[in-house]
């Protein structure tokens, strides 16, 4: 089988408001063809626009050949050395970053297509026993002016998951807006204040998640703050501190009275390599587009199980990243639960709209996919609607 044709599609929701932190408002979709008539399709989570120069730009030289230049005529089936010719074929605008996310799309589509030759679900062919079930959680969405009504949205979203059947949520709990690096001592008492009102409204039983988007400069200022947050029973604290300060989060990981999570914006094994190493994080997050694709994710969780960590895979895109994701889980055993925007109850047009996935849930869980490849079918007409140039 040889790729004959890479598309690349830019999707944006009409309704997008850029002041909003939700990168569920576009999208990267790559539709992989080949000469036997089989195409797979792949996402990622990066400006659309940027990730579409990363595969259409043409090669100059040998360390800048272009993804696209590098892919066509290939085996599709052959993903790992695909991977590798492209991190090597683009090394002086790659090896991390956007060149990275937007191979993730094609790593992605790859699979998809060698599931849909072999007959089988993707989980099938990427190794090792798979589970019986995976669980998802619902990412919640705050909204509202004033702080009374940022709290009672989450309170809100929590209930409505719950009675979704959710075992598990994460409330985004950023009022100052993210990277805030606000010190008020008042808004970390408001901070504090909505997790509890969560936690009374879903009860002990679900499991709770809170991600704060980077919020802290440093661990000092972190840790002031929630060494007082261990009566709430978080699962994990998402993201306390910024991204690039490893030694932070070490001491904080020592020190913190839950769990820490990093990873959402990790490109490749070697980023994970050092957060794991240097920043001691309990939980890894990566995003499978971001990351480099399945290929490159499932290094990232042999890794993480290697050193004792869990893998909660990072998602907030439409069914074709969620499906990937869950097939991920399904062969990941320190994968305790993957990401999960409840079409339902989500504001994203694309998440609700773009694809139909071949996941079924049932008391909270999701039951192995039985599709071949990922399971996932392009809405093209929702395609056409959001796409633009
Ligand atoms: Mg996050």
């Amino acid at each position: 089988m040889k790729i004959t044709d890479i598309e690349s599609h830019v999707l944006l929701a009409p309704n997008f408001d850029v002041t909003k932190t939700s990168s569920a408002q576009d999208s990267f979709v790559v539709v992989v063809h080949t000469d036997e008539g089989i195409t797979g399709v792949g996402e990622s989570d990066l400006n659309p626009w940027i990730a579409r120069a990363c595969l259409e730009a043409p090669a100059t030289h040998t360390m800048s050949r272009g993804m696209k230049n590098l892919l066509i005529g290939q085996d599709p089936l052959k993903i790992e050395s695909l991977w590798e010719r492209v991190y090597v074929g683009t090394a002086m605008d790659g090896r991390r970053g956007a060149l990275i996310h937007a191979l993730g799309a094609v790593d992605m589509a790859l699979w998809d297509i060698k599931g849909k030759a072999a007959g089988k679900p993707v989980y099938q062919l990427l190794g090792g026993e798979a589970r019986d079930a995976v669980t998802p959680y619902a990412s919640l969405q705050p909204s509202g002016d004033s702080f009374e009504m940022y709290r009672d949205s989450l309170v809100e979203w929590a209930l409505r998951a719950k009675e979704l059947g959710f075992r598990a949520v994460k409330a985004e709990v950023t009022l100052n807006g993210p990277y805030a690096h606000n010190n008020l001592v008042e808004s970390y008492e408001r901070h504090t204040e909505i997790i509890a009102a969560v936690r009374n409204a879903i009860g002990p039983e679900i499991t709770l998640m809170v991600d704060v988007q980077y919020m802290w400069d440093d661990f000092a200022s972190a840790i002031a703050v929630v060494r007082d947050w261990g009566e709430f029973n978080l699962f994990f604290l998402e993201t306390p501190i910024w991204v690039d300060k490893l030694h932070d989060y070490a001491r904080l990981q020592e020190e913190a009275p839950m769990k820490i999570a990093m990873g959402e914006w990790l490109a490749t094994r070697h980023e994970f390599s050092a957060a794991i190493e240097y920043g001691k994080l309990d939980v890894v997050q990566p995003d499978i587009g971001r990351v480099g694709g399945l290929t490159e994710a499932l290094v990232v969780c042999e890794m993480a199980r290697d050193h004792g960590r869990l893998v909660v895979p990072h998602c907030w895109k439409t069914g074709i990243s969620v499906s990937a994701a869950a097939h991920l889980a399904f062969v990941t055993h320190n994968c305790p639960f993957i990401e999960y925007l409840p079409p339902q109850i989500c504001e994203e047009v694309l998440r609700r709209e773009l694809v139909e996935e071949d996941l079924t849930m049932v008391d909270g869980t999701i039951q192995p996919p039985t599709a071949p490849g990922l399971g996932i079918e392009l809405d093209w007409d929702t395609l056409k609607r959001f796409e633009v140039e």
